[in-house]
């Protein structure tokens, strides 16, 4: 039976002829149909891949052509691929097709990907539990009376349950490392400007990244690999030359400078069997040589709002497009007249979550309001930024927990506040636009699993994935 370990093993299998590209997606194309009650995929392009999987079988004459030669990858539903829906998980884009590849989507079939098949999402990238989707909520393989997180929900569920190699997702506010978090995966959310945004639909354009879900740091080194670097549909990306993650992943002995979040550890929300492993976790590695300080953090209280004011006030310009006249649903059945369409298509077409958020989005930019809440809100912003850049003078990582809770049951947050809340720690990252990394390094007693997040400077990937790979391979040899 085909197993994947690691891209690299897949590759070496490939070369000794012990599998082939079609054994991989017919392996996963089962899987996903054994797995269907997961609801991890809104479509999976299996004749497709198939036929992908086949050219790749008879052109590979015993050398790998490509970095991502034959690896089965998943989309969120926010990523276009040329030809084939896409829907953002909402009615709105009903029977949508994307004219054009996103670059990341570009980039991996140039270098030889197949891609398996559209991931279920939160409409529009908006929610942290799945259950916003317009298609149903998709399950955590680990519980499925759990949520699997959000909004990339489908994404790292795909990576969970062997449904995928790798899988990409977007993240504006932690919706990769959230869902990365619950599920037992890793998930990467690279700097902001790291990977183009062309072709990925926006939800916060000045907070949306597409990150990556893998098995193990070395995939997910080798996927973004491929998919960073500068595009001329984005000038948000850095046009520095994209390093060569895989290769640089060295395990190197170096003792790191680490800190944390005093408010982070006392609010009064996390769980208290998180916090205690973490902070054992903390103590092996000061035992390691490595210096762990704790920090004060007076603006942790404010960031979740701030985020949300500044994230809505872009949707709410985002999502203005979704007119019923050019893309997806309309409706004309009882239009009278252009402005009873716009109407009647969104009100229809968009699910509540949506809607509260573009509303929210008006309020906070509406005349009378913008300088009390927009303005002020981007004053934070950017006094994040200024206290961020001090501390890593100082300091190579900031450890936080990626959610103050393990996975919850479906219809555990009534409240979309208490929802809204539970972002505490994984909004910074989008706030500031720097790299961070959910790593599956701890199970509850509950049994489900969790994650020690870790964030760096600006530019700094390199360092995070080194650090992260040591992590995950400490934990191994324990
Ligand atoms: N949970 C956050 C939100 O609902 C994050 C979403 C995201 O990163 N796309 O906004």
């Amino acid at each position: 039976m085909f197993r994947f370990t690691t891209i690299k093993d897949y590759h070496n299998a490939l070369l000794n002829g012990t599998t082939t590209c079609v054994d991989a997606v017919r392996f996963y194309t089962q899987s996903i149909k054994d797995q269907q009650h997961l609801n991890a995929f809104l479509e999976v392009f299996e004749e497709e891949a198939l036929a992908q999987a086949l050219a790749l079988d008879n052109q590979r004459n015993g050398s790998i052509q490509g970095k991502l030669h034959g690896v089965v990858v998943a989309l969120k539903d926010v990523i276009c691929y040329k030809g084939h829906k896409v829907s953002a998980a909402s009615r709105i884009l009903d029977n949508f097709t994307s004219i054009y590849n996103a670059t990341a989507v570009e980039k991996l079939l140039a270098e030889g990907a197949i891609i398996i098949g559209r991931n279920n999402c939160d409409e529009f990238a908006m929610g942290s539990s799945n259950e916003n989707s317009a298609f149903g909520a998709v399950k955590n393989a680990a519980d499925e009376t759990k949520v699997p997180g959000g909004s990339s929900g489908g994404s790292a569920v795909a990576v969970q349950a062997n449904m995928c190699m790798v899988s990409l997702g977007s993240d504006t506010g932690g919706s990769v490392r959230q869902p990365a978090d619950f599920c037992g995966v890793v998930g990467l959310k690279p700097g902001y400007g790291r990977i183009s945004r062309y072709g990925l639909i926006a939800y916060a354009s000045s907070f949306d990244q597409i990150g990556i879900f893998g098995n193990n740091i070395e995939d997910v080194a080798l996927t973004l690999e491929v998919i960073a670097g500068a595009d001329e549909y984005d000038s948000t990306v850095s046009t520095d030359a994209v390093p060569e993650f895989s290769e640089l992943l060295k395990t190197e002995d170096k003792k790191y400078r680490f800190c944390y979040f005093r408010q982070a550890f006392e609010n009064a929300s996390l769980d208290v069997e998180i916090r205690t492993q973490i902070e054992v976790f903390m103590k092996t590695l000061t035992d390691a040589e490595h210096s762990v300080e704790i920090v004060d953090f007076e603006l942790l209280d404010f960031i979740v709002p701030v985020y949300y004011v500044l994230t809505t006030a872009e949707a709410s310009s985002n999502l203005s497009r979704y007119d019923g006249v050019r893309f997806g649903y309309r409706n004309t059945a009882n239009s009278a007249d252009l402005s009873d369409m716009y109407t009647n298509t969104r009100s229809e077409a968009f699910g509540k979550e949506v809607k509260r958020r573009i509303m929210l989005g008006n309020f906070v930019l509406s005349a009378g309001y913008f300088d009390a809440y927009f303005t002020k809100a981007q004053q934070v912003r950017q006094l994040l930024i200024n206290q961020t850049d001090q501390l890593f003078n100082n300091y190579d990582f900031i450890i936080l927990p990626t959610s103050p809770t393990t996975a919850f049951s479906f219809g555990a947050h009534k409240d979309p506040v208490e929802m809204f809340l539970a972002d505490i720690y994984t909004v910074y990252a989008n706030l500031v636009g720097i790299p961070a990394i959910s790593l599956p390094l701890f199970r509850h007693q509950n049994n489900m699993p969790f994650s020690l997040q870790l964030l760096a400077s600006r530019d700094s990937e390199v360092s995070l994935l080194c650090v992260s790979q040591n992590l995950l391979h400490q934990k191994r040899d324990r």
